[in-house]
């Protein structure tokens, strides 16, 4: 009897009551998904949007190092590497 919560963050179900939500909300482990769910969707989108708005490293983008490495002012970012950005913005946990 009675209904089952799925929490999309911590990828479980449980009992559906109130208290049982607000209890699981409260929860230190839902609220640890939610937070690195959240980060990691700002991280990436945050990144892109960075990084769209610099210009490409020449040397780096043609296969040479770049002495700058991160500190980099323009961006390291290789096409292959934006789209996953962009796709990573999008959709929950399925990247590493
Ligand atoms: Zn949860
Ligand atoms: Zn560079």
């Amino acid at each position: 009897m009675g209904k089952k919560y799925y929490c999309d963050y911590c990828d479980c179900s449980f009992h559906d009551s109130k208290e049982g939500r607000k209890k699981h909300n409260l929860g230190l482990v839902h609220q640890r998904m939610k937070e690195a769910h959240f980060k990691q969707y700002t991280d990436s989108r945050t990144k892109l949007a960075q990084e769209l708005q610099k210009t490409p490293c020449r040397r780096y983008l043609q296969g040479f190092p770049c002495k700058f490495g991160d500190d980099c002012r323009f961006s390291h970012l290789l096409p292959h590497e934006i789209d996953h950005l962009r796709y990573a913005g999008d959709t929950s946990p399925l990247i590493v």
